[in-house]
């Protein structure tokens, strides 16, 4: 009897003690899970200071690989999306238009997440200033890029316009990029009030002469977007990975624009339309 007793106030304390057990396993692991989340979200860096004196800003670690992730996410996709452009050309006109926007669109997202991963690793400075160049540069380029298709390819009851932006444009890209690499980070204001005006102006020149390509609503959605983005890409030190948000704009717009291109100018039915259209007019 006095054997019995025992071994059941012996179970009793082990049940006791496998409780404790499970309630300190339960609470350490919330603790732990409690320290994982402060790590996390508190001990993050998320935003550094705006520095003065016109210096660069300098992203904390977690906006650098938010910078590196969202453009070099896109390099593989847009180096498929430029040779099903190059796949679906019928006519020379197609080819060059499939290699020169084909070429700007993978570029910008090569020479971008190269200049960020550089820059992040904070090593080699004369290469992070080379691509830096390069990817300010290609901002131009890829402008000048993306009206091409359209004024290349697109039917126009404007011809003389469209001829003289089809070169327009790229002599201002040009101006451009000599200005940006004369007064590389000076007077960065004036460089995006440059950018603005290459991207709108030759597009406002298009729609005063209400000239109206076939994409024209994805033209100027896509053109909104890149507007918008502006404000995240003048943002850094006033919102956290505000220059990772700014290259998803850019994603977008250029999504939008790219498949208004596939759809309306390497569409199936192009080269039939296209000769329709030229013995029209
Ligand atoms: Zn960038």
């Amino acid at each position: 009897m006095g054997e019995f007793r025992r071994r059941s106030t012996n179970s009793s304390e082990e049940n006791v003690t496998q409780k404790n057990h499970q309630h300190n396993f339960i609470n350490k692991l919330l603790s732990d899970i409690r320290k994982f989340y402060d790590f996390q979200f508190n001990e993050i860096k998320w935003m550094n200071e705006k520095p003065q004196n016109r210096k660069a800003y300098e992203p904390t670690e977690i906006e650098h690989i938010a910078n590196i992730v969202t453009h070099g996410f896109w390099i593989l996709p847009s180096a498929y999306a430029a040779f099903l452009l190059l796949f679906r050309s019928k006519n020379q006109d197609q080819v060059m238009v499939a290699l020169i926007y084909g070429s700007a669109l993978t570029l910008l997202f090569c020479i971008s997440t190269a200049f960020h991963c550089v820059f992040y690793c904070k090593k080699n400075l004369l290469l992070k200033d080379i691509l830096h160049r390069m990817d300010r540069a290609m901002i131009y380029i890829f402008i000048a890029g993306s009206y091409f298709p359209w004024l290349n390819l697109g039917h126009t009851q404007h011809p003389y316009i469209v001829y003289v932006l089809k070169w327009l444009i790229w002599i201002l890209a040009a101006l451009g990029i000599i200005y940006q690499q004369i007064f590389h980070e000076k007077y960065k204001s004036l460089e995006t009030i440059f950018y603005a005006l290459i991207a709108i102006g030759p597009a406002t020149v298009v729609i005063l002469y209400g000239h109206e390509f076939v994409g024209m609503a994805e033209l100027k959605i896509g053109g909104l977007l890149y507007l918008v983005g502006v404000f995240f890409f003048k943002a850094d030190g006033h919102l956290s990975c505000a220059h990772a948000i700014w290259h998803l704009f850019v994603v977008l717009a250029a999504s939008i624009h790219y498949f208004a291109i596939l759809r309306y100018l390497f569409s199936d039915q192009y080269s039939h339309d296209h000769a329709t259209m030229t013995m029209n007019t």
